[in-house]
């Protein structure tokens, strides 16, 4: 089944499995801190108004609209219409759905492609509004030799002949994720321009998944809605979660122009009604705050140590991996650990299951007691041998997190 009842998701298996062990858990990708003080504060300030206690509009509070019409109009380079080029959603996994919803019809077998690894929640998402993924895997470099040194997450590269022969008379939506998860890259204009190019050709809306825009190292984000008549077909998903470091907050938007905004709401409206009233407002002044405060140069930089420093403990124990120049995941290739795994090592049967690369996971966080996510939960059935040697670790986590997991790996040597 592409979603199943029963079966657990990789988040709530793998938070189990680390908890079991008492494992430093960088898996899930959820920060391991608290926001800043004027973050929590906006919070705090919402909820003391009497005035935010009931249902939004369904398109959200005004006043977070015109936030993100301000934000959007800098980054996007063009003016945002708060009115209607803007919806706020029950965080971006929910912006996601309601697009699904709007412009895929039960019945009709339409096409959505995906780019491997895929975050997750695309695939379940589709079918529930009655589409069809059709996946195109990234694929490494000829020559990258990955199992035995670092990659660039700019080594991961889409072939264009493979995106082109997936597209068919069915196909609607190409789904972006730029700066992506799990791989860290950042789409350079070029690659943009291409994949443009092929949405343009087939008259497809291009769904851009941007909630890691503000993170990037040494690297520019570049949304593919600036890029010449993309604004047109783009529907661009952002999370107030990721931007500010509060993934419980779910408070996510879609910014695009009103044509595909209209339907995006009237979906949106029919699933959740309206997404929470106070943290609304919350976020708009986190948002109002942070456009003066340097919030998001200094949260770069945090996270730019936190990523340097989890490849360094990488690095100590010999083990290669792929460089992120984007988002909040390393992607580690753990080949050598496989090699050690035990023939008559005891897997339960929940594991067993799911492959080879669950079984490396689990072995690592079991003996290692440092937890992370089995990569190929990101991919389809026919590319998941693409990345049974790897395991991805997120490094939104405290300083002491990092340090207990480079001292628990001390045993790899
Ligand atoms: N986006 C986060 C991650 O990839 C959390 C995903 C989730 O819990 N659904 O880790």
């Amino acid at each position: 089944p592409i979603y199943s009842a029963t079966g657990l998701d990789v988040w709530t298996m793998m938070n189990q499995v680390a908890a079991s062990v008492g494992a430093v858990n960088l898996g899930q990708g959820f920060m391991s801190y608290p926001p800043k003080d004027f973050i929590r504060q906006a919070a705090q300030d919402a909820l003391v108004e009497n005035t935010h206690n009931q249902y939004a509009p369904p398109r959200g509070r005004p006043g977070l609209l015109e936030q993100l019409a301000v934000r959007f109009s800098e980054r996007l380079g063009r003016d945002i219409d708060s009115g209607n080029e803007v919806s706020v959603h029950a965080g971006a996994n929910e912006a996601l759905l309601s697009v699904f919803t709007a412009f895929l019809e039960h019945g009709q077998d339409h096409e959505v492609i995906l780019m491997e690894p895929a975050f997750d929640q695309y695939t379940p998402n589709i079918a529930m509004a009655g589409g069809v993924p059709v996946y195109v895997p990234l694929r490494i470099r000829d020559g990258c030799d990955a199992a035995t040194r670092n990659v660039s997450s700019d080594d991961w590269r889409l072939n264009m002949a493979e995106l082109e022969a997936a597209i068919t008379p069915k196909t609607r939506i190409i789904v972006l994720n730029t700066p992506h998860n799990p791989v860290g890259k950042v789409f350079t204009r070029d690659e943009l321009a291409l994949i443009g190019a092929v949405a343009e050709r087939h008259n497809l809306l291009i769904v851009a998944d941007e909630v890691y825009e503000h993170l990037t190292f040494g690297r520019d984000h570049v949304s593919i809605a600036t890029l010449p008549r993309m604004w047109e077909r783009t529907v661009t998903v952002g999370s107030a979660g990721k931007l500010f470091g509060v993934t419980g907050w779910r408070v996510g938007w879609a910014v695009g122009p009103a044509a595909l905004i209209r339907p995006t709401l009237a979906a949106h409206t029919r699933i959740v009604f309206t997404s929470n009233t106070p943290l609304q407002e919350g976020v708009a002044s986190a948002l109002r705050q942070a456009a003066h405060n340097g919030f998001f140069a200094i949260q770069r930089e945090e996270y730019l140590r936190r990523r340097d420093r989890l490849m360094a403990i990488f690095a100590d124990i010999g083990l290669p991996c792929v460089v992120p120049d984007g988002a909040y995941y390393l992607l580690v290739n753990a080949s050598a650990v496989r090699a050690r795994i035990p023939t008559d090592y005891a897997f339960p049967d929940f594991i067993t299951e799911r492959g080879a690369n669950f079984k490396l996971v689990y072995f690592f966080i079991k003996e290692f007691g440092v937890s992370g996510i089995p990569p190929t939960e990101f991919y389809s059935d026919a590319h998941k041998d693409l990345a049974n040697d790897y395991i991805r670790f997120a490094f939104c986590k405290t300083e002491e997190g990092l340090e207990a997991a480079a001292e628990r790996l001390q045993t790899l040597k």
